[in-house]
């Protein structure tokens, strides 16, 4: 049995040692997938409704201990790792008002009836990256066991803690053997194998969008569906009528938050160029005040990157030529620590502007006018997330058009909302997570024509 030590990232301390799960126990977990799935299409609407809330119920309940164990497991802001286990429960209970609502319909034919079901997949695969482990692992989880799945979850190898604990949970809800098995273990051992078990009938992954394609790739061969959620590289277009000091004051945590380890981070700010000077004026003193450091401290806004490899990655960024505009702060001592940086890049193919650095660094560029500030916030090849600061509608609802992303905020920066859609354009993604039609994903549309 292959073991993995967890690392507390703000301590570099050891929290626990883990069994990671082989290729044999992943089939062994599959078929029980398959077996369970049987009964659980079967569980009546309202029964499957129940028991999610139950679920939910268990989440709320233990809401403390799972943010405690990600704080300690993936070094995030204990006022972060509280509003990621709500985000589990709220997905909890908005998916268990889906069994009851999976509308078929019924369409004018001659000589009969015709009817559409939503028929659950079978098993469905839940691959989760390390940056936010508990609300994107619920993103496929819940709406996936609502539409009547049954899910086999594989954590990232550095944060499996709070999905293990949520795997007990539904079990200790009611939730019947088999029905939702977490599965720490490598990507290409467990989560490898969610792609070529013929049992496994959909993917949901979320990472980074190299292994995404990979993913994709070898879904082909069974035309297994899946669903992508993958790497961005956000725009934050500020324009001159907008409230430059709100624009300003905000553009750290639109970045910074989670260290900059967010798929959604602005990680490129567009200032039209009227204004420019006076903004990064404004932006430099809300950057050094972003306070970073314990995590498990109620007033810390930013905490350390996951890993001292991932730290490495990061600092690779910044090379000699760099243009650094100023720099937040960072605490001494042991930490994978990285302060909030501003750099100035000047050529667009510079890395910093094209490629997702997915740390605490934030390139600003000058733009002339809307048309300007639209190409370049298309001029990459992602396109998942985005704001526009500006105070003339028309102009926002303009520029939101021409924004090729799936997440866009008009003065503000929010991305996610469980009961609105999320996902990527371009290579960000493939499909929606969360939102209205967040089961669809998760069924087969069936036409059944009965003659008269
Ligand atoms: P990653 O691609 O390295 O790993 C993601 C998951 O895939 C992990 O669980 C890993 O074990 C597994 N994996 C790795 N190789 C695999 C393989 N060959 N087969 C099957 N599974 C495999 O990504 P990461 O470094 O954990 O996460 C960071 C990336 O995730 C960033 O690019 C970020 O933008 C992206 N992300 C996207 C979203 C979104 O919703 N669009 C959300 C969060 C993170």
């Amino acid at each position: 049995m292959t073991t993995t030590q967890v690392v507390n990232p703000a301590t570099e301390q050891v929290v626990t040692t883990l069994e990671l799960v082989g290729a044999d126990e992943t089939d062994a977990a599959i078929e029980r997938a398959q077996r369970a799935a049987v009964g659980w299409r079967e569980v009546a609407p309202g029964d499957r409704a129940r028991l999610l809330r139950r679920f939910a119920e268990a989440v709320d309940a233990n809401l403390e201990q799972l943010a405690q164990l990600e704080v300690a497991n993936a070094g995030h802001t204990i006022g972060n790792a509280r509003w990621e286990a709500g985000n589990v429960r709220d997905v909890l209970h908005f998916a268990a008002g889906i069994p009851e609502r999976l509308l078929g319909s019924q369409i004018p034919v001659a000589g009969g009836v015709d009817i559409t079901f939503h028929e659950p997949l079978g098993v469905v695969g839940v691959i989760v990256p390390w940056n936010f482990p508990m609300p994107i692992a619920a993103w496929g989880f819940g709406p996936a066991l609502a539409a009547g799945n049954t899910v086999v979850l594989k954590p990232a190898e550095l944060t499996p803690l709070t999905a293990v604990r949520l795997g007990e949970l539904a079990l200790e809800a009611g939730l019947p053997d088999g029905v939702f098995q977490v599965l720490p273990g490598k990507g290409a051992v467990v989560g490898q194998r969610f792609v070529t078990h013929p049992a496994v009938r959909k993917v949901v992954f979320t990472g980074s969008t190299e292994v995404g394609k990979e993913i994709m790739a070898g879904c082909a061969r069974q035309v297994k569906r899946v669903t992508l959620e993958l790497g961005g590289k956000s725009a934050n277009i500020v324009f001159a009528d907008a409230d430059l000091e709100r624009a300003a004051a905000t553009a750290p945590y639109g970045v910074f938050d989670n260290a900059g380890q967010d798929c959604c981070a602005r990680s490129r700010i567009l200032v039209q160029r009227s204004v420019f000077d006076r903004f990064l004026e404004l932006l430099e003193p809300a950057v050094r005040g972003v306070r970073v450091g314990d995590p498990a401290d109620e007033a810390t806004e930013m905490g350390p990157l996951i890993s001292a490899s991932h730290r490495a990655r990061v600092a690779s960024f910044i090379e000699p030529s760099t243009k650094v505009a100023f720099t937040g702060s960072q605490p001494d001592g042991p930490g994978f620590w990285y302060p909030p940086t501003v750099v100035l890049p000047e050529a667009p193919s510079d890395r910093l502007l094209t490629e997702e650095v997915f740390g605490p660094v934030v390139a600003v560029v000058a733009f002339e006018d809307e048309a300007d500030a639209i190409r370049i916030a298309n001029d990459t090849e992602y396109g998942l997330s985005g704001s526009i600061w500006t105070n003339d509608v028309g102009r926002a609802l303009r520029v939101s058009r021409g924004v090729e992303a799936g997440n866009l905020s008009v003065n503000s920066h929010s991305s996610v909302r469980y009961w609105t859609p999320f996902g990527g354009f371009k290579q960000s993604g493939l499909g929606r997570e969360l939102g209205p039609d967040a089961a669809l994903a998760f069924t087969e549309t069936k036409n059944v024509f009965i003659a008269n």
